[in-house]
């Protein structure tokens, strides 16, 4: 006789019969019915509603199908619509319908791209999103990806591989010899360096107060004139997108400079990276071939679902050294084992959606949908700029708009007004001492109209603050 406990048979069950996939499959695809055109942000009653989540964990297993259905009427209605047309937070990107698709299969499969021996499609894929990427942002031949969580985490490996191979160079080993007593690294970047940057340098022990500041223009661009001398122990971090105006440093000039001085040069690219694989963007990603390192998300510009960053660097030895891991029971491939180019061991693999993503596009899918973010950003800048009492405060160079009212007082309060009428939802910020409301167009479903719908509900919500 078969012994089997209770919890596994009842997993068999569940396993046999796919009553749950099914569910899951019906519920999903009532929420992309509605997805498009749903409130953006939910309402006061879905978030009230989830308290519905606070119980105490109760002592026996459940049914299966009321852990999803509960999932289903509680969570459903709380979430944000990301993949619609008229969220305009952060820099956050929607998801290319193939790419959830995969994601999907994927879940089925369940691959550990730790290493080839584990998952030999995850180690097959990441080899190919590799040479795909090196191509579109027209990388150097030796340039290698660790396919990370995000831009943050691609940034602190980048940061990883400076800090290993210029102490290197300078005779000092970091992972056996540590930080203590280690010869000091300059660390040199514009003041409007993403926050991400920042934390990957407290991580990393350079400490933020021994950071040298270059001064930036008034769309946030760092001044090539102001950088200081430079030399081999410097770090210079350069932005290809300001997360506010989405301007990008000139990086060639700046590469120029680092390279005569045999600096490292680590770009945050986050999103911006993507205007190299538009023929009407990549002006403004020139010379960026000349950096030693690079961070870039999928889930941003590229609309792949989230978790989806991407660390490329051109010195292998440096990534892989800086990330290093050693055990007598790793197996090493014939070819390559996903782990030695991030910081985690096992990692679920990413790297299917972003493959499925950028093979469903081509090169003229993604041309066409990026250079529509601008397209639609664009738009959105003359329609404002149209409409009584706003004013853009930033070149529309790529995706990002930056608006303002005439008081900081009332920026807020409009801001905050448009939240509620949950017609699109932008986010605040500052810029150069305004309070300001940043739009940020990347979800390949915005269209003319979404855009034309969204500033009717600024021009509402200015209507009503001033009553
Ligand atoms: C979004 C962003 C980051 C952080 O990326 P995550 O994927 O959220 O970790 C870093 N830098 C810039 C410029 C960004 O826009």
């Amino acid at each position: 006789m078969k012994k089997e406990n209770h919890i596994q048979q009842k997993m068999f069950q569940e396993l046999s019969s796919k009553g749950i996939f099914d569910k899951v499959q019906s519920y999903g695809y009532s929420y992309l019915d509605k997805a498009l055109e749903r409130n953006v942000y939910p309402n006061d009653e879905a978030l009230s509603n989830l308290t519905a989540f606070e119980h105490e964990l109760q002592e026996e297993s459940i049914g299966a199908i009321d852990v999803i259905a509960q999932l289903n009427d509680y969570g459903s209605p709380a979430t944000v619509s990301q993949i619609g047309g008229r969220y305009f937070g952060f820099v956050n990107g929607s998801s290319v319908p193939t790419g959830m698709a995969a994601k999907q299969l994927a879940t089925f499969w369940d691959q550990n791209s730790g290493m080839q021996v584990i998952s030999p499609i995850a180690s097959k894929l990441e080899t190919v999103v590799q040479g795909w990427l090196r191509k579109l942002f027209n990388l150097p031949a030796s340039t290698v990806a660790g396919f990370v969580s995000g831009t943050s985490s691609a940034n602190l490996c980048g940061l990883a591989a400076a800090r290993y191979r210029l102490l290197k160079r300078q005779g000092w080993d970091i992972n056996n010899q540590g930080l203590n007593n280690a010869p000091p690294l300059r660390i040199v970047t514009g003041k409007h360096a993403h926050s991400t940057i920042l934390k990957a340098i407290s991580i990393l022990g350079f400490g933020k107060d021994n950071i040298e500041w270059v001064d930036v223009d008034d769309q946030g661009r760092l001044v090539v004139d102001a950088i200081p001398e430079l030399d081999s122990k410097t770090i210079l971090i350069l932005q290809a997108g300001n997360v506010n105006s989405g301007a990008f440093d000139p990086l060639d000039a700046a590469c120029t400079k680092a390279n005569d001085a045999n600096a490292w040069v680590h770009v945050d690219g986050a999103f911006g990276l993507w205007a190299q694989a538009v023929d009407n963007l990549k002006h403004l990603t020139k010379g960026l071939e000349k950096a030693n390192s690079w961070a870039v998300d999928g889930h941003k510009t590229l609309n792949t679902p989230y978790d989806c960053g991407i660390a490329l660097c051109e010195d292998e030895d440096a990534l892989v050294s800086a990330l290093h891991m050693t055990g007598s029971y790793i197996i090493i491939g014939d070819e390559r084992d996903g782990m030695f180019y991030t910081p985690e061991m096992s990692r679920r693999s990413r790297v299917i959606e972003l493959w499925a993503t950028i093979r469903y596009l081509g090169k003229s899918g993604i041309n066409e949908m990026i250079y529509g973010f601008h397209e639609r950003a664009a738009q959105f800048g003359r329609e404002i700029v149209a409409t009584e009492g706003f004013e853009v405060l930033n070149d529309v160079v790529m995706n990002q708009v930056i608006v303002a009212c005439a008081t900081d007082e009332l920026t807020e309060r409009v801001n905050l007004r448009i939240q509620e009428l949950r017609e699109c939802w932008v986010g605040g910020a500052s810029w150069f001492g305004r309070k300001i409301i940043r739009v940020s167009i990347c979800s390949w479903a915005t269209t003319e109209d979404d855009i034309t719908r969204s500033v009717k509900s600024f021009e509402n919500a200015l209507t009503e603050c001033k009553k």
